[in-house]
């Protein structure tokens, strides 16, 4: 129970897209993500909440910023989460504490007993990690200038951002 490599897979709809939201307008789409971006959305989305108290610094990765295809502002790409996704991540990442904990301190707590000298800890409970199907709503929206695809609201008429560089697509 020491490996910590997890197999954490998050919901896609059945094209592969997944849903996100944006933080300032709260409006969702969904990007289609590289088989590489997949495995590392996942990892770096867990260790934002194992390193809960190390504060990026805005300003030093500027370069990651993503922008909303709806309102065209720009927030840093750890922002896009949706409420369920980010509840999913923070479960998985309470539950590798918990195992953490009950697997060295939890033990060591208890190896201290003997005859004379009862000790006695409680494990950590873990929580279930569950999260919705994705549903195959919304329409495809090709952004050209970075040759990448993400679906947005059908009823959408505005102007559509690109996630990836911000480049304005008149619909
Ligand atoms: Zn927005
Ligand atoms: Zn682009």
């Amino acid at each position: 129970m020491s490996d910590m490599e997890m197999k954490v897979s998050i919901p896609l709809d059945d094209d592969g897209y997944l849903r996100r939201e944006c933080p300032l307008c709260l409006k969702q789409f969904k990007i289609l993500l590289t088989k590489e971006e997949k495995g590392d959305f996942v990892n770096k989305a867990i260790n934002s909440y194992m390193v809960k108290d190390e504060k990026i610094e805005s300003g030093d990765d500027n370069d990651l910023e993503h922008t909303c295809p709806y309102c065209g502002q720009k927030a840093h790409s750890d922002g896009w989460w949706t409420q369920e996704q980010a509840e999913f991540f923070r479960t998985i990442a309470e539950n590798m504490a918990a195992d953490i904990v009950n697997e060295t301190l939890v033990k060591a707590i208890k190896g201290m007993s003997n005859d004379l000298f009862k000790v006695d800890a409680n494990e950590m409970e873990k929580k279930e990690v569950w999260m919705h199907p994705e549903i195959n709503d919304m329409v495809v929206f090709n952004l050209d200038c970075c040759e990448r695809k993400i679906k947005i609201e059908d009823e959408w008429n505005g102007t559509v951002y690109c996630f990836f560089c911000g480049f304005p697509h008149e619909k």
